[in-house]
């Protein structure tokens, strides 16, 4: 649906997007993800028409549109800051796009209602933007999108003014919407929690460059790297030396079971990715015979904890010197690990995902 070959932008001397291949499907929930300033808008700028690529090509549905004007192109915005005509009344922001297509008054009343309906604002038309919420006022922004139908809607950062309750409902509104309208969908967020819960497919930035382009699932379990290790999800990164089949030799000189390393040779240094969560706690008596094949087991001193409601962090200090981040699911204050216990984990060899170093 959406195709960049080789295109890329510069400001002066500055790289903000470095020549890049792109592919988005028809009907596709596709995030662009990563930190300020990694290229997300630029992107969603370029596919917009706001931005002029410094070179390469972009296709909308088979056909080059580089040098296609942004309205002609038939792309829907959703914007952050909402853009709503203030002087107006909902009805009428929700109508603008029509009038401006020369639409007839009896359909504009019929895709009005249709889309405050599929957005839950029936009741609300003769309301100005400043009578109504955040949350209600993007609720006009996604209608006022959706009314015409565009075959491709480019959300910029659309809840990143609301807050986390209300964001939360929003999402699972969008992605209803989604899945109903069938409409391709390119959302740009810096929030790997929105983008891991909405999308089909993630493209993470980093520095104008893609650092990897999958599926919520293969960033989380299947990362390319150490930038997408650490930037979707929490995790511990174990410095060592490949040492045969699935095996890693940590600088600590303890040896790691681990997933595979296909494509590592014996020798080279590289990092093991463990998420928190996958560790698990051993009480005193499953001790014996943790340690069979293909798992890890470590003993260490509890550091720091932190309590956040549903799970527990916790630090742990291997005798080794090195510390693991854990992530377990919280008991009562009484029966939770404290500063200063000692306790065993064990992790299996299929949660340690080896990565270049
Ligand atoms: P993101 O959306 O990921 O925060 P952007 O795509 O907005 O990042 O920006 C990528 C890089 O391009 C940044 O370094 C930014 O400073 C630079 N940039 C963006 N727009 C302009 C501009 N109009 N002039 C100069 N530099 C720009």
């Amino acid at each position: 649906m959406i195709a960049f070959q080789g295109v890329s932008k510069s400001y002066g001397g500055s790289v903000a997007l470095h020549p890049t291949e792109l592919a988005v499907k028809k009907g596709e929930f596709l995030s662009l993800l990563g930190p300020s300033g990694s290229g997300k808008s630029t992107i969603l700028n370029i596919i917009a028409g706001a931005v002029a690529p410094s070179t390469g090509n972009i296709a909308l549905d088979g056909r080059d549109v580089s040098t296609v004007p942004p309205r002609a192109r038939g792309l829907g915005m959703v914007f952050q800051n909402y853009a709503l005509l203030p002087h107006l009344n909902v009805f009428d922001n929700v109508a603008f796009p029509l009038r401006i297509r020369g639409i007839s008054k009896s359909e504009i009343a019929q895709r009005v209602k249709n889309a405050l309906e599929r957005v839950g604002l029936v009741g609300y038309e003769n309301r100005k933007p400043r009578e109504m919420s955040g949350g209600q006022q993007q609720r006009v922004g996604i209608a006022r999108c959706i009314v015409y139908s565009p075959s491709v809607i480019l959300m910029d950062e659309p809840l990143g003014a609301l807050d986390k309750k209300l964001r939360d409902q929003l999402q699972g509104e969008i992605k209803r919407l989604h899945r109903d309208l069938g409409t391709t969908l390119v959302y740009v967020t810096h929030d790997q929690e929105e983008a891991l819960n909405l999308s089909d497919r993630v493209c993470l930035m980093n520095g104008g460059r893609i650092a990897q382009l999958g599926t919520p699932d293969e960033l989380y379990f299947e990362p390319v790297s150490e930038f997408v290790a650490d930037f979707v999800g929490e995790s511990n990164l174990l410095e060592g030396v490949v040492q045969g089949d699935n095996a890693v030799r940590l600088t600590d000189g303890t040896t790691l079971q681990v997933r595979s390393t296909e494509g590592h040779a014996t020798g080279s240094a590289v990092k093991v990715l463990v998420r928190p969560e996958k560790i698990s706690v051993l009480g005193d008596s499953d001790t014996e015979g943790a340690s069979a094949a293909n798992s890890n087991l470590y003993r260490g001193t509890i550091g720091q904890t932190s309590f956040i409601g549903g799970m527990t962090r916790f630090e742990l200090k291997l005798s080794t010197g090195a510390a693991l981040l854990v992530k377990t699911i919280s008991s009562r204050a009484a029966e939770r690990a404290a500063p200063g216990d000692v306790l065993s984990v064990r992790w299996s060899a299929r949660d340690s995902v080896v990565l270049k170093k």
